[in-house]
């Protein structure tokens, strides 16, 4: 049986890091997608980790090699999702988890109709602005682009499948690891169980 492919988005500022290491503390058959990015490596980050950070003519290069499963721009830096890496867990039955924008997130959909779209929704609006503007490692040009980005993602929430919302952490990852198991147990992936061997 592959495994499923969940993709969650939500705003920068509504605490998806925090929330994503918190599923796969709990869920060990989840592997983290490692995106390409041209953006700058910040404090404590490790490349092939975090990500694989990139230069602009690497970047353009995957995307040209048709690499990438998707790709957008985000706040004038590339982001990418590198396919064989998802491909290759998806076979062994590892269920993957993509960690981006909606842009790509509607690329993905798109081109695989059985992903599970999460999008995580900050608690709320003035809290999301906080959390943002709270941030050392960003001008305030840059959290200014954020927080216009933000209100464009929380636009984009009615096309996608679930929304959780980030009040607290250890609910929110309740919430994720549910939808996972719910999806699990859908007639059509479970049906070869009842059914009598030829
Ligand atoms: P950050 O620069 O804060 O790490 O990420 C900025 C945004 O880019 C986040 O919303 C994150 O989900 C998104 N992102 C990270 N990797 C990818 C990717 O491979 N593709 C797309 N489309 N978005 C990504």
């Amino acid at each position: 049986m592959n495994g499923k492919l969940i993709v969650l988005s939500g705003p920068s500022g509504t605490g998806k890091s925090t929330v994503i290491a918190s599923v796969m503390a709990q869920y060990p058959n989840l592997q983290f997608s490692v995106s390409a990015t041209t953006r700058a490596m910040r404090p404590g980050e490790t490349d092939g980790k975090d990500y694989f950070f990139v230069t602009r003519e690497t970047f353009l290069q995957m995307l040209e090699n048709g690499e990438l499963l998707e790709h957008a721009e985000y706040v004038n830096n590339f982001y990418g999702t590198p396919e064989k890496a998802v491909n290759d867990a998806l076979a062994s039955g590892i269920d993957v988890l993509l960690d981006i924008e909606p842009q790509g997130a509607l690329q993905v959909k798109a081109r695989r109709d059985d992903a599970i779209m999460l999008f995580l929704a900050p608690p709320s609006i003035p809290i999301l602005e906080s959390r943002l503007r709270g941030r050392g490692d960003t001008s305030p040009e840059a959290v200014e682009k954020r927080l216009q980005q933000a209100r464009w993602e929380l636009s984009q929430a009615e096309k996608y499948d679930y929304i959780v919302v980030n009040d607290r952490v250890e609910t929110a990852t309740q919430e994720i690891l549910a939808i996972i198991t719910a999806e699990k147990c859908k007639t059509q992936d479970r049906i070869h169980r009842i059914k009598e061997e030829p």
